[in-house]
């Protein structure tokens, strides 16, 4: 019997493969008219460029079988993720590094020089970061938290670091020495020909159907052997207790002829400019050459019913409903809840990947799947 999956970014494109390569019969139901969700990729008709749609995605991964995996469906160009920020009439280099350091402070410190600087700078009686704002001031001091961070996180959560989990600023290293590369992991790279076109690779098999612009609930399942759900999880009851508490993102579009930032991804740390980052999309694509550029300033603000969620903000009213829709959830039969939105949780893409790899195993292995193989909680 078919098997259903509904939706068709990373998840459910994953799933889907690996149950068609295995021998189901699988029907993808994806509410949008593109496949891919939030790293849709499409090139702009008047320059040509590739446009990260839901903003930028960058793949990154210390996983070597994610690494293999995404290389069967597509091209991967190199691609180093090296983000500078504005804050107080300068350009810095982030994450924060030794040229940070010693542009802010004016200095020619080296590497040991500057890790006794910074942990001179630090409150060192915070002995366990619980808050955002402790762990910034704990690891880099207030001159540092100030300029880069306080004001970013207020404009990107709508809140006070003082009331953010220190896990959001773990994502982000310190580093004493010039290594300006975003991420740590020991794969990086890009997509040739867009997300999109990766996704759709996955998706092209035949035993795997796709519709798109086809919004499926609970009550319409129909007849399968089982469902995996990558929409979002109070979506599935109907949002019956509340709606669980997201983040959305608006773009402000605009093009520029010529090269307006000289890099893909402009943070600005001060709270009186009101969008978080400018993202030029051409940079993402180095390999590529375009004269025009199309632009986007991304506006974070609190999700309504009619957007499109992006960040789960996981505080503790939003924790405390989720336990409720987990308890629904762990009641239901023959649906397994998926991926970034149908577990709640803020997932990389490698994660994404490396989850519904091991969600298809669960399944391939006993038949079925439980509501849950990734905890929300
Ligand atoms: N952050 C910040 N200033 C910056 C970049 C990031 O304060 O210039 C904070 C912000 O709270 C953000 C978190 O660090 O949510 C994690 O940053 P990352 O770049 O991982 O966020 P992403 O855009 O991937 O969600």
């Amino acid at each position: 019997m078919t098997v259903l999956v509904i939706g068709a970014g990373l998840s459910g494109a994953v799933i889907a493969r690996q149950l068609a390569e295995a021998g189901h019969r699988v029907t993808v139901c994806e509410a949008r008219a593109h496949v891919a969700g939030n790293c849709h990729t499409e090139r702009d008709a008047d320059t040509g460029v590739m446009v990260h749609v839901y903003g930028p995605h960058i793949f990154h991964t210390d996983d070597a079988q994610v690494w293999d995996y995404v290389h069967r469906f597509a091209h991967f160009q190199p691609y180093k993720n090296r983000v500078k920020t504005t804050s107080r009439g300068q350009v810095f280099s982030l994450p924060i590094n030794l040229h940070t350091i010693n542009q802010f402070y004016g200095r020619t410190l080296r590497p040991d020089e500057a890790r006794a600087f910074i942990e001179a700078q630090a409150d060192t009686s915070i002995t366990d970061p619980q808050t955002f704002e402790e762990q910034a001031l704990r690891f880099v001091g207030p001159d540092l938290y100030e300029a880069f961070f306080r004001g970013y996180t207020v404009k990107q959560w709508g809140m006070s670091p003082a009331d953010l989990p220190a896990a959001i600023l773990k994502r982000l290293p310190v580093r004493f020495n010039y290594d300006d590369n975003y991420f740590a992991h020991r794969f990086q790279g890009m997509p040739e020909h867009g997300y999109t076109a990766m996704v759709e690779a996955m998706l092209d098999h035949p035993a795997i159907t796709v519709h798109l612009s086809r919004p499926v609930t609970p009550d319409a399942v129909g007849d399968y052997a089982h469902t995996f759900y990558a929409g979002p999880l109070d979506g599935w009851f109907g949002h019956r207790l509340g709606r669980l508490g997201y983040r959305t993102l608006d773009f402000e579009r605009f093009t520029y002829a010529g090269d307006y930032q000289g890099c893909a991804v402009m943070n600005y740390g001060e709270e009186d400019v009101p969008y978080t980052r400018i993202t030029e999309h051409k940079h993402f694509s180095p390999w590529e050459d375009h004269d025009g550029s199309v632009l986007y300033r991304e506006y974070s603000r609190a999700c309504e019913a009619e957007d499109i969620p992006y960040y789960p903000i996981r505080q503790v009213r939003e924790k405390a409903l989720l336990r409720d829709y987990v308890a629904l959830a762990e009641q239901a039969q023959g649906v397994t809840f998926v991926g970034r939105l149908g577990t709640y949780r803020y997932l990389d893409m490698d994660v994404t990947i490396r989850e519904a790899l091991d969600t298809a195993a669960v399944f391939l292995k006993g038949g079925s799947a439980p509501p849950f193989v990734h905890a929300p909680l």
